[in-house]
């Protein structure tokens, strides 16, 4: 989806009308990237009710760095945080578990929390819900509804999902965090070339993961250059085409689909440490 400022305008009000009604927000990011991942407008949105940033995917994610997130995000206001692979039921359930204890919390027992569950495309917000469910119903896709119903999902659990889908785009202002969702597939590779995606990719894992990096390509040097990092992954996966001249497109492929299926390990893109940096820098280029 191209997301244009109209499709922007339109998700940005129909979760503006729909969010009185609404206790709680769970804010589904991606584990591996949960500062490119986010969209802030969900924290301006949610007008100060609760909210709970779902880390997913955590199966895929570096379990010492999701919980330094864990921790960033329990630091902010009114705001919880939880870790869990969405497919998995027992681990959906400990979310009913701490959307109750929250709202219990603060207000007289409600005995049907309104939740809507928020994020931008691809983080999994349609295979919580289902998980949530135990059935299937959610095929949310990636465009904001055009329809308006204020229908709400009972869990019959105590807890009911608003379907007004909270999807929003992911935020483009940060050249780290284009790459970061192209690398995770969040965004389409048709934005950006492959080659250029694996190169980046590479390059941070060979700084952060080396050791991993060198197991699943069997390397016995990592040169600095995500480019020379690439080339050499290609060599080594006979990514050669006819005439001799090494296919770095095929290698590129290669390397995001080991990423993305976690075949080179539990790694994660960014840390909280990591984004105060980048922050800082983005604040001095404006
Ligand atoms: P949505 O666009 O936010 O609704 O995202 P989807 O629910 O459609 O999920 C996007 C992709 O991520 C799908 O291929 C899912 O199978 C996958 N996915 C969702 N949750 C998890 C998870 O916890 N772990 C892994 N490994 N994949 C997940």
């Amino acid at each position: 989806i191209n997301w244009f400022p109209g499709h922007m305008n339109r998700a940005r009000n129909q979760i503006e009308e729909a969010m009185p009604d609404i206790d709680l927000v769970v804010e589904v990011l991606d584990s591996r990237l949960p500062y490119s991942s986010t969209n802030p407008l969900v924290d301006e949105l949610r007008v100060g009710k609760p909210c709970i940033k779902v880390l997913n995917k955590a199966d895929l994610s570096d379990p010492k760095i999701t919980k330094l997130w864990i921790e960033h995000f329990e630091k902010q206001d009114n705001t919880h945080a939880l870790a869990l692979v969405a497919e998995d039921h027992k681990q959906s359930q400990k979310l009913i578990q701490l959307i109750k204890n929250i709202v219990n919390q603060s207000e007289d027992k409600k005995t049907n929390i309104r939740v809507m569950i928020m994020g931008i495309p691809n983080v999994g917000k349609s295979t919580l819900i289902n998980s949530l469910a135990g059935r299937y119903i959610a095929n949310t896709g990636d465009e904001p509804a055009v329809t308006k119903r204020q229908q709400m999902i009972d869990l019959k659990n105590g807890v009911v999902l608003s379907d007004t889908p909270g999807i929003l785009w992911p935020k483009f202002e940060n050249f780290h965090s284009g790459y970061r969702l192209a690398t995770s597939g969040a965004i389409k590779n048709t934005a950006m070339e492959y080659e250029d995606v694996a190169m980046y990719a590479l390059e941070y894992l060979s700084k952060a993961y080396p050791e991993a990096l060198m197991t699943r390509y069997k390397l016995e040097v990592l040169p600095e250059s995500g480019e020379s990092l690439l080339d050499m992954v290609a060599r080594k996966r006979g990514c050669i085409r006819s005439g001799g001249k090494v296919d770095l497109h095929k290698a590129g492929e290669i390397v995001l689909h080991d990423f993305r299926s976690g075949k080179i390990g539990l790694l994660s893109l960014e840390t909280p440490e990591m984004m105060v940096a980048e922050e800082i820098i983005a604040e001095e280029l404006i």
